[in-house]
This record gives structure tokens, C-alpha cells and sequence, in this order.
């Protein structure tokens, strides 16, 4: 691939929106933003009335779960669980799973999304369910971080659940198939302290360390889980985890809501990131992760999704607003988050969460960029870039999308898979399923899912 060069209107660059910048890509990568008069015209790809800012970050997502959309709204998270992820998932084979993540990652594009970290649990004996959600990725054009999870909560469904050694063999046998590969990275994820057992737990731990991976966990996402981890343990989660020796820079976890100050202060002090995902804090009525505090003792945090239902949207952009939004009310204060900061974790600080050179248009990083029309109405009046993206933005700005230095959307059209055929697979395999009625009351007790 030939080196090239693309300006457009605005350049996102060194934290602003900047003017007559040209940003010049080879192999894949950034190498070097340089400005419009460095280089030779006939060479730069003007690109028009645009900005020019990185991909977004999803840090956090189960794409199979796109299938489940809608079967559990409104509900408790039992029936959430049991109505929707338990009854459909398991019913679901590779060539689903394929299914699942393509409608996944084919609709995050659209959005915006150029790298996205699947939280990925129905292992079902083996590998061929996890290499299904590669090959999506790899087909729709996205780059991937693939969270192998290791589960073996015994009241989880049969095909979630692994032995430690089984899952331990099987994240190596994956890790060394995709070694080098640009466009995938797999990394170990116990699935929850109430959900993977000490053994579990450590045995992800060890093999992260063997192969120089971070790894990531739900951790304290429900009030539930601190219960009973306080019950069993003695020690709310975040303690229960340093007790086994696993709170190191390596750990990503995943929600945090409920974390008390100490765990906070565990957290910056050991330079533990943040995966937040605050729509489906939301939409399961979890509650409010206090971002700011964690903010102030310099935690990275990175925005995620969580899955298609208990979203239900796959837009980071729209986890942006949310994110800032949610601290407003939660502080009663409209200065808290700004549209900057939430900008940044969803972008920068997603590539440093996931440990990647992506998030960012600087030389080195990688060429995931997307373009947005300033000719939307929604983006009017132009006075301030970052709080037009966050706070009144449309996807229907998004005009092109590219990863690692190819065109994968452009214009509404997804170039890679056609949508089209993607709906049709979505509704072959959704053929027949029906919601649940809902179960009158709300249940206490173990979660997972
Ligand atoms: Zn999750």
C-alpha cells in the first residue's frame, strides 16, 4: 500500500481541532500530521467539508448478545438473563455466533467504532466459537480485541463453563494462532468475582502475565456482587481480588460501580484501568460509577458499550454524552465532565485501556480515523468541535470510516459486508424467537450472564 496523504477542514490533532493539517498513512499506520504546506498538493487527498478525528473506542461489548436485542427490556436483570442471554445463547453455533458478531460489529462501524474488545463467554467446549467472532471482525473490517472469558460458575449454563486448565490450554492454542496479526488481539478475562472461582481467577492471571497481556473482569457492576462477596469473602471485591494477588497494572476492570473509596484509591495506586459503560449501567439500573473521583486520582478510563441488550445502542459517541451527563446529574454540577474529557476517553484513553496505538492521530498510531460532515445540520452552528460531537451529534454525520488505513464505510454503506446480507442473516437466525411474558416479582440472588 502506497503512502497517502488526506486533509480535510479540521485535523483532531494534539487534543484540538486544527486547520491545514495533512495526516499521512503507510502500511496501515500514521506517520506523521504535518502541515498542508510540507507537502506537495497533487499528493494530498482533500477530503472536503469534514473533520478528520480517531475512530472511537468500544473497551467493552458481548457481540453476540446483538441477537438478544429487545428480549429483555424493561425487565429485571433475571428475566433480563433468563428470558433473553440464557434462553437464546444457547441455542446458538458457530456459524450464529459469526452471525451475531457481524450484525455487532457491521452496525459499530456505522457508528464510528474502529476498535472494538469482545467480552467473549460461550466457549462451548472449544474454540470454534471464539475464532467465529475473529473471522466477523476480520470480514466486516473492524479490529478486535477478543476477552477470552474464563467462567466456571456451576450454576452458569454448561456451554459458559470451562475447567481452569481447559481454559488456560485453550487461551494459548488462540493466542498463538493470531500472534502478529495487526488486526487481532486476545487477551485472558476471568469472567467476575462471582462467576470464575479462585482458581479461575488466578490460573487468567498467570497466563496474562505468561503472555505479556492485560486482562480484563467485571467487577462490582451490581450492589448484589459486593453483598456477597462481602458475605463469602469478608472484603468487598476489589480487596477479595488483592488478596489473591491480581491488582497490578495489568487489570482492566470492567464497571466498577460500586467500589468504595479505598478500592478507588487501590485502583490509581496500582494504575488499574477503567472499562465504564454507562447506558447499560443505566439501562439495568446498576447505578452511578463516580467518574470524577476517580478522575482526580488519574484512573484512565475508557467507554464501552456492554452488549447490544442492555444498551441498546453501539455508539460511543452516544456513550460520550452519557458519560458526561450521567456525572452532571450524579454531582449536580453541569461543569462536571466535560465534553473534552469524555471526548478523550473515548478515544485515547479506549487505546490505552486496551494497551493498543490507537484513539489517536499522531505518528506511530495506527490508521483508524473518521470522517464527519460539517454540513450536517446537527452539527450547526460551528463553534466548538468537541461539544457538537458529544453533545447534539447524529450518526448521520459519520461520513466515512477507516481502520488501519482502509476505506470500510463510506457514504452510508458498509463497503465490507453488505448490510443488506447482514439483515437477512440476522433475522434467518432470530426466525421464530418470541419474547417471554414477564414473571411478576424481582428476584435476589446470584447474576452472571
Ligand atoms: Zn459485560
Amino acid at each position: 500500500m502506497k503512502t497517502q496523504y488526506y486533509t480535510a477542514e479540521f485535523l483532531f490533532y494534539e487534543g484540538k481541532f486544527q486547520k491545514n493539517l495533512v495526516l499521512e498513512v503507510s502500511e496501515g499506520t500514521i506517520t506523521q500530521v504535518v502541515p498542508v504546506s510540507k507537502v506537495k498538493s497533487q499528493k494530498v487527498r482533500d477530503l472536503g467539508n469534514v473533520a478528520l478525528l480517531p475512530g472511537t473506542v468500544n473497551t467493552h461489548n458481548h457481540s453476540f448478545q446483538s441477537l438478544v436485542r429487545g428480549f429483555g427490556d424493561d425487565m429485571n436483570f433475571f428475566d433480563w438473563r433468563d428470558k433473553g442471554i440464557y434462553k437464546y445463547s444457547l441455542n446458538l453455533n458457530s456459524k450464529d455466533i459469526y452471525v451475531g458478531a457481524l450484525f455487532a460489529f457491521g452496525e459499530m462501524l456505522k457508528q464510528g467504532v474502529t476498535t472494538v474488545c469482545d467480552f467473549f463467554y460461550i466457549q462451548d467446549g472449544g474454540n470454534d466459537n471464539a475464532r467465529a467472532v475473529i473471522q466477523a471482525a476480520k470480514d466486516v473490517g473492524i479490529r478486535l480485541v477478543l476477552a477470552r472469558c474464563f467462567y466456571d460458575w456451576a450454576k452458569a449454563p454448561k456451554k459458559y463453563q470451562e475447567t481452569p486448565e481447559e481454559a488456560r490450554k485453550r487461551y494459548l492454542e488462540l493466542v498463538k494462532e493470531y500472534k502478529g496479526n495487526p488486526m487481532v488481539t486476545i487477551c485472558p478475562a476471568p469472567h467476575s468475582p462471582h462467576a470464575a472461582s479462585e482458581t479461575m481467577i488466578k490460573t487468567a492471571f498467570e497466563v496474562a502475565q505468561e503472555t505479556h497481556s492485560s486482562f480484563h473482569m467485571h467487577v462490582s457492576e451490581g450492589k448484589y456482587e459486593v453483598e456477597m462477596i462481602q458475605k463469602e469473602k469478608g472484603l468487598t471485591p476489589l480487596l477479595y481480588l488483592e488478596k489473591l494477588g491480581i491488582v497490578t497494572d495489568k487489570m482492566v476492570v470492567i464497571h466498577g460501580v460500586w467500589f468504595t473509596d479505598s478500592e478507588i484509591a487501590l485502583m490509581a495506586e496500582r494504575g488499574v484501568k477503567l472499562s465504564y459503560n454507562p447506558s447499560s449501567n443505566m439501562f439495568l439500573g446498576d447505578g452511578i460509577t463516580p467518574i470524577q473521583k476517580m478522575l482526580d486520582q488519574h484512573i484512565t478510563i475508557g467507554l464501552g458499550t456492554d452488549g447490544a441488550c442492555s444498551n441498546n445502542k453501539t455508539s460511543i459517541f452516544e456513550e460520550m454524552r452519557m458519560a458526561a451527563l450521567l456525572q452532571k446529574v450524579y454531582l449536580l454540577d453541569s461543569s462536571a465532565l466535560s465534553a473534552e474529557r469524555v471526548f478523550q476517553m473515548g478515544t485515547h484513553n479506549g487505546g490505552k485501556v486496551l494497551g493498543l496505538p490507537i484513539g489517536k492521530l499522531e505518528a506511530g498510531h495506527r490508521a483508524d480515523f473518521v470522517t464527519l460532515d460539517l454540513n450536517c445540520l446537527e452539527m450547526q452552528p460551528l463553534q466548538n468541535l468537541h461539544k457538537n460531537v458529544v453533545y447534539s451529534f447524529s450518526p448521520r454525520a459519520i461520513q466515512d470510516v477507516y481502520v488501519q488505513g482502509k476505506k470500510v464505510f463510506s457514504k452510508g454503506e458498509i463497503l465490507t459486508v453488505p448490510e443488506e446480507e447482514i439483515i437477512q442473516r440476522v433475522k434467518k437466525v432470530t426466525q421464530g424467537w418470541r419474547p417471554s411474558p414477564l414473571s411478576p416479582p424481582s428476584r435476589g440472588g446470584v447474576r452472571g450472564g
